[in-house]
């Protein structure tokens, strides 16, 4: 393969310049992209968002008793400057600055996170089978992780026989509601803390405490309105642009238009010369652009997802704890992840007068998917039952529940499944040949990079390279023409974002 026009990558990308711009979605990639197109004074665009609200899966609800909800646990732990100075700009002083603290329960007992330095906290036989399977896992002459064919094969190469079988293969399946033979193993980088076995044994023979937090691994949150408080308040300032209730439901990439239909049934075209789409990408190939090549489809169509009930428990007393967020490897609870949400902002419970003594929450997800189904009607009552089992609501707590609440969604995790990339090559260069851009977490389906701050500079990133010029950095796409003329594209691992690197560093400030 020659690679003759980098298209996005090194020192000569070239811009395309174009004029209409619409955006696909309110979330935080079509928010980032209006937001670095109002920064560089190009007015002619829309945002078209299916939704009444902005922020996507990063937005927050409020419900009737007075609790707020996120769509899931959502921390930010920033990569990019830009991305903390739009924070800074936005949200002024209205943050408060938490310390994290993750832990997983196990056999009845709450062991630190990272799981592998702390095998000390689990009873001694378990702590036995996890340093012996990590020492004959790490011996001379035991086959490579780095060469592992999949993500499954990856947790028991680098983890060993005990730590897989007691956390890394139960809770990852919770999470991922997929076989880890079905998932590469490329989108590992700092998600999944590798061992330092060394360190795991002195450990447990020094009896030595290594959470992995404290004053150094801080993280930001809006003081009142939860995450969503952030997207809001960029929503409110490109207003103009936005218009919420409005769905996309075609694209004829030949004329250059789109359909939209309104909450009343209403539909219109619009006409464009590029777009910036977030929806998912399986969706947009194979239901929403009209004509795309049956391999595109295809390779579109055969993108993995899992689904997410997100379960919130509100109860009227004092919060029994200073835990941020825990894992749940073990099937006594359908939920992998709890977030004590009241410990993040004292705002986010009735009591608004910041004393945060009276009431708590907690926000439990659970994943779904064809591998791993779930029965919807009974989330609720499962996970309070799951909270009893796991020993995070006393027996009698129960009592205390003042309100109960239930978000599904569709798409929740982008599965890295073991073709991904080769699917993301046919379908990504395809969609830019016709003016589409698809970007985000599930836009870009890379698991790797589709927290907030990565897909709201997915977006900055993409009206770069259309007006600039500028490489973008974070999706981790290199574009080459072959010799035979045909367009690809290959993937690396980012180099400045996801991937162990942890900022980039920008010079121009946002200032819409
Ligand atoms: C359970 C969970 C936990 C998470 N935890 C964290 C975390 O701890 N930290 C973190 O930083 N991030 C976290 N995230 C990720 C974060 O929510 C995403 O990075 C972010 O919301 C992705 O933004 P996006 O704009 O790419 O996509 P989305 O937020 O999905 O926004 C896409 C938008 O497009 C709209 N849309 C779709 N189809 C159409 C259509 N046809 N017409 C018009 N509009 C359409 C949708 O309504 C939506 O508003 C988490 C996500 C989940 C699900």
């Amino acid at each position: 393969m020659a690679e003759k026009t980098p298209a996005n990558r090194g020192g000569h990308p070239q811009a395309v310049h174009p004029r209409r711009i619409l955006i696909i979605g309110a979330g935080p990639t079509g928010l980032g992209a209006a937001w670095r197109l109002k920064e560089l004074g190009h007015d002619d665009f829309q945002i078209l968002e299916a939704n009444p609200y902005a922020g996507g899966l990063a937005h927050s609800f409020t419900d009737r008793a007075g609790f707020t909800w996120d769509i899931g646990g959502h921390v930010m732990f920033s990569h990019y400057d830009y991305y903390d100075r739009l924070f800074e700009q936005v949200m002024g002083d209205d943050f408060v600055l938490n310390n994290r603290e993750s832990w997983v329960r196990l056999r009845e007992r709450w062991v630190p996170y990272p799981f592998q330095n702390n095998i000390r906290y689990l009873p001694p036989a378990d702590a036995a089978d996890c340093l012996v399977g990590l020492v004959r896992a790490q011996a001379c002459g035991a086959p490579s992780a780095l060469d592992a064919r999949d993500f499954g094969q990856f947790i028991d190469r680098a983890f060993g026989e005990g730590i897989a079988r007691l956390f890394m293969r139960p809770y990852n399946f919770k999470v991922w509601a997929h076989p880890p033979e079905m998932m590469n193993k490329h989108w590992i980088g700092e998600r999944v803390a590798v061992i330092d076995v060394e360190r795991a044994i002195r450990n447990v023979v020094e009896q030595r405490d290594d959470f992995g937090w404290g004053p150094n691994n801080q993280f930001k949150f809006p003081k009142r309105g939860g995450t969503g408080e952030f997207y809001h308040r960029i929503a409110q300032r490109l207003r103009p642009h936005i218009r919420l209730s409005t769905r996309v439901v075609h694209i004829d990439p030949v004329r250059k238009n789109l359909t939209i239909v309104h909450a009343d049934g209403t539909s219109e075209a619009l006409a464009y010369d590029a777009v910036i789409s977030a929806m998912p990408l399986d969706v947009l190939c194979t239901r929403v652009v009209s004509d795309a090549p049956e391999d595109v489809r295809r390779a579109a169509g055969g993108l993995l997802h899992s689904s997410g009930h997100m379960v919130g428990i509100g109860l009227q007393r004092r919060c029994p704890s200073t835990k941020s967020w825990m894992y749940f490897p073990e099937d006594n609870c359908p939920f992998y992840r709890v977030t004590y949400l009241s410990n993040y902002s004292p705002y986010m419970t009735p009591n608004q007068t910041g004393a945060n003594d009276t009431h708590y929450s907690l926000l439990c997800e659970t994943s779904a998917s064809p591998h791993k189904p779930l029965d919807a009607q009974r989330i609720v009552e499962d996970t309070i039952a799951g909270l009893e089992n796991a020993g995070l609501l006393e027996p009698g707590e129960r009592r205390d529940i003042v309100s109960t609440w239930h978000h599904a969604v569709e798409y929740s995790y982008p599965t890295p499944s073991i073709d991904r990339d080769d699917r993301l090559s046919v379908a990504v260069p395809w969609l830019e040949r016709h003016g589409i851009y698809s970007r985000g977490r599930f836009g870009m389906w890379k698991y790797e990079v589709a927290n907030t701050d990565h897909t709201l500079m997915q977006g900055v990133e993409v009206v770069d390279r259309l007006l600039l010029g500028e490489p973008e950095h974070t999706i981790g796409i290199v574009y080459r023409v072959t010799e035979d003329g045909r367009e690809a594209a290959s993937h690396d691992r980012p180099k400045v974002a996801g991937s162990g690197e942890k900022r980039i560093a920008r010079t121009n400030t946002p200032s819409v």
